[in-house]
């Protein structure tokens, strides 16, 4: 077992054996521990040392290496909304040479920026940036995922009536969980600080909990004292 203990703090989730891991996680890095559950596997997150002006968990950071456990190298994934292409970046990385990007958004702006971003960094080629909405995503994806990603609501500084939308991001995370591969992963983070976000909160909520434990596991990622704090939920298929 690795030693744990100069990095702090460590944040464990798993649905199963969970109270072992976390019991003994916590004693060796000598801290409290507070976490709720879900998923098949043991997910083990360190941070390092902690910057106390900032929360003890950083979600985002948590949300990467959720995706890296599913992430293969050449495979294919998908950026369900590309923004500035910081995700679509990072997934092309994350697949290597070998692998493929699928990006949506409907603004043009969004997909001059990812170009950009992605021919600076030599990741154009493989990627596919699509105009369109993600709910149309079945039109353009014809085999399995090993990861998609939803960064939900509007661009920091950019237009925030182009916002996602709760019917349309249902549609869009149906079709990506019906994408998804066997040991494959659907991330989407939420941002209930405005008002379409808490819709698309509580619409995820009820929607996944109802997806058939058999087949998948849904965790819900959220600090519960700071309810507009954005928060994810985690779709891995067994
Ligand atoms: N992941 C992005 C990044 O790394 O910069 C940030 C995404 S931003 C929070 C949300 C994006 O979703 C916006 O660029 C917006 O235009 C886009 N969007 C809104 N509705 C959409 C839809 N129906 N289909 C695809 N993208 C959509």
């Amino acid at each position: 077992m690795p030693d744990f203990s100069r990095e702090f703090p460590i944040f464990v989730i798993s649905l199963e054996k969970t109270d072992n891991l976390q019991k003994r996680l916590a004693k060796q890095a000598k801290i409290g521990y507070n976490i709720s559950i879900c998923g098949a596997k043991k997910h083990v997150f360190t941070q390092k040392k902690r910057n106390h002006s900032m929360p003890n968990i950083d979600l985002l950071s948590m949300h990467k290496q959720f995706l890296q456990n599913h992430i293969k190298e050449g495979g294919i994934v998908a950026d369900f909304t590309m923004g500035n292409g910081h995700d679509t970046a990072w997934l092309a990385e994350a697949v290597g040479p070998g692998g493929h990007v699928y990006a949506f958004d409907i603004q043009e702006a969004a997909l001059e920026h990812t170009r950009a971003r992605l021919e600076e960094a030599g990741l154009a080629d493989r990627c596919t940036l699509i105009l369109d909405s993600h709910a149309n995503a079945l039109d353009y994806i014809h085999e399995p995922l090993c990861a998609g990603v939803f960064n939900l609501g509007y661009l920091p500084g950019g237009d925030r009536t182009k916002t996602t939308l709760h019917e349309s991001t249902r549609i869009a995370v149906e079709a990506a969980i019906s994408l998804v591969d066997r040991d494959g992963i659907i991330l989407v983070a939420v941002y209930p600080g405005h008002e379409e976000g808490t819709v698309e909160g509580n619409m995820l909520d009820e929607m996944l909990a109802s997806l058939d434990r058999r087949k998948f596991s849904v965790s819900r990622l959220r600090i519960i004292n700071s309810p507009t704090s954005p928060f994810f939920f985690a779709i891995e298929r067994h």
